[in-house]
């Protein structure tokens, strides 16, 4: 199998705010908390952690949804405001829903295509193995070619 893609999904820009963020609720939550008031046992720990956690979060799943709708092919910078702007997370879960199949990259000219292509469509290369006389799919393990009865030599 070719390797799906090249980089990490999640841009570094995104855990960098994420972190940011957390950094900055964490520390207002603490001062807050502990200079204004007091609150009892599950609230004095929860609070500080848990939100800036889920806020840190968040961004990172903002990040994820704009370098998986870049590696799709889909329009990014559209899914990324739905996922920034519209309350309660909606835009995330729509993206998840109705987000486009994965596409293969070609190994040589790294142009996105389909999946299940036996060449790619930009460049000529044989990204899977495919028949050398009639060009359909081979699967792993065939010695001859199904479709024409070729010998394909054996792995
Ligand atoms: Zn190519
Ligand atoms: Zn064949």
């Amino acid at each position: 199998m070719m390797p799906q893609s090249r980089k990490s999904v999640i841009p570094i820009a995104a855990w960098v705010i994420a972190g940011l963020v957390f950094l900055l609720l964490f520390m207002m939550m603490n001062w807050f908390f502990f200079q204004e008031a007091h609150p009892p046992f599950p609230w004095n720990v929860v609070l500080p952690a848990f939100v800036p956690l889920i806020a840190g979060a968040y961004v990172v799943l903002i990040g994820y949804v704009y370098g998986d709708a870049r590696r799709r092919n889909m329009r990014y910078v559209m899914w990324t405001m739905l996922a920034i702007f519209v309350p309660n997370a909606i835009g995330i879960i729509l993206y998840f829903i109705l987000r486009d199949p994965m596409p293969v990259y070609c190994s040589r000219c790294g142009a996105a295509m389909r999946n299940g292509f036996a060449f790619c469509p930009a460049c000529g290369n044989n990204v899977l193995p495919a028949c050398p006389s009639c060009g359909k799919l081979l699967q792993p393990g065939w010695t001859h070619c199904a479709w024409c009865g070729v010998q394909v030599g054996t792995k």
